[in-house]
């Protein structure tokens, strides 16, 4: 049986009671206590299957309190007939080398989707399992594609509701549209005044207000997460890094024991610690690249070790990276620092007092002997996207182009030509105002 612990405590649960309560009581983010690892033989196994089958085996791994059936369920409802490939999560070999991942075949164009259309199904098990007969009431703060996948996975899902907070003036006009325009009986959008991060931190303060919480078991009624702070989050996350890394075996593209690179357009750092975990239960990751915009709050950590998100914030053409507090960094900085929760919850502390905090010398060089942090700024995002349709006949999105920039930029600065898995976060159609003028040369 594996189990979860808070980031912030040894508060310890089970899989399903930490999907279904999203975050941890004393404020912390769930892990997983620790890694299953893939043996040669489970990974000879995965290698010919289906991104189904992969994904029923490895979500098993994690989830050991659902059943078989369960999980087969689960994956089905969400991989079959909502991605327009059979394989939801295709390689496209854009350059020698250098791999997209395309994550933003499901039904609203984005990687969430590879998440958020599992996340509602895991969530109503794990309710019935750990708070049956309860609502749940799930919050979102969103930057931009959240909250529509998020809306678009529990809409109408029997035993939920959901509410997303957005920013009003943060988030792109399609991204606005598909959330305003959301069907259900039981969704609700708002938009706010501020940016992602005062939605997100006003969602963390209901969560943790113990009032609001007896209020809603008055009605027998529960919150939890649709943010990639519930760890049902991060497990379909992982699934499609290590599916990748088989199809890139399997295309012969790498051989089993070969090495090789990830790139992660990053905001919340969600997407970029599934790459993480993926490693961890052994595949063969060599470096992380973070990729960010011009809020680069984690260029800056990566490289000095300090935190520090006073600092202007930017409106980009990348609205989803749009950040500055990145929630799932408390995640890594628990693992590399040992598990040391009462570390972790000093560092939260200040973070959420003064906004800043500093990792010890020593957590810092274990980060950054694993991950290299870049940003690009908007004119090199749209001369990427340009360069990209131009010479590789490829149209990628604004989130992407980030990080194929960054890409080419840690590719330079040290000289490691290994294959590099790049996480395309986005269908380029999304953000049309900002990619159409990238291609046009009229
Ligand atoms: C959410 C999102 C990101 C950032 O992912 P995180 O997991 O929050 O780091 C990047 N690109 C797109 C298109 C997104 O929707």
């Amino acid at each position: 049986m594996m189990h979860y612990i808070s980031t912030r405590s040894q508060e310890m649960v089970t899989s399903a009671e930490a999907i279904a309560r999203g975050i941890a009581g004393d404020g912390g983010l769930y892990v997983p206590e620790s890694f299953p690892v893939l043996s040669a033989d489970a990974v000879a196994k995965l290698i010919p299957m289906s991104y189904k089958e992969r994904a029923k085996y490895l979500l098993s791994l994690f989830l050991t309190d659902y059943s078989v059936a369960e999980i087969d369920r689960c994956v089905e409802g969400a991989y079959t007939g909502n991605f327009d490939h059979d394989e939801p999560a295709p390689l496209a070999e854009v350059e020698k080398n250098m791999c997209l991942l395309e994550l933003w075949h499901g039904p609203t164009c984005a990687f969430k989707d590879m998440a958020l259309q599992l996340l509602p199904r895991l969530l109503t098990v794990a309710v019935d399992k750990v708070e049956k007969g309860k609502q749940i009431v799930i919050l979102v703060a969103t930057s931009g594609d959240t909250g529509k996948a998020a809306l678009e996975g529990f809409a109408d899902v029997p035993g939920t509701r959901i509410v997303v907070f957005y920013p009003c003036d943060g988030v792109s006009a399609m991204q606005k549209l598909q959330m305003i325009t959301q069907d259900g009986a039981n969704v609700a959008v708002a938009g706010i005044k501020g940016n992602f991060d005062d939605a997100q931190t006003g969602v963390k303060a209901i969560f943790a207000d113990e009032r609001m919480r007896a209020l809603l078991a008055q009605h027998n009624m529960a919150f939890s997460s649709a943010n990639s702070i519930n760890f049902g989050r991060l497990v379909p996350q992982v699934v499609y890094y290590v599916s990748a890394w088989c199809d890139l075996i399997k295309t012969g593209k790498l051989q089993r024991m070969d090495r090789f690179n990830v790139v992660v357009p990053t905001g919340n750092f969600g997407n970029i610690l599934a790459a993480y975990y993926a490693k961890q239960m052994g595949v063969p990751v060599d470096k992380f690249v973070c990729a960010s915009n011009r809020n680069n709050v984690l260029t800056d950590f990566l490289k000095s070790g300090i935190y520090d998100r006073n600092r202007a914030f930017y409106a980009t053409s990348s609205p989803s990276m749009d950040i500055l507090i990145s929630s799932n960094l408390e995640r890594l900085l628990f693992h590399v620092s040992g598990g040391d929760g009462a570390m972790v919850s000093h560092w939260m502390k200040q973070l959420s007092t003064s906004g800043k905090y500093a990792v010890s010398d020593e957590v810092r060089q274990r980060i950054q002997s694993e991950f290299f942090g870049g940003f690009c700024d908007e004119e090199s995002t749209r001369r990427t996207i340009g360069e990209l349709f131009e010479k590789d006949h490829y149209l990628c999105d604004p989130h992407t182009a980030v990080a194929v920039d960054v890409y080419r930029q840690y590719a330079k600065q040290t000289g490691d030509r290994k294959l590099a898995l790049i996480a395309s976060t986005a269908s380029a159609y999304k953000f049309a105002p900002a990619v159409l003028p990238a291609v046009y040369v009229g």
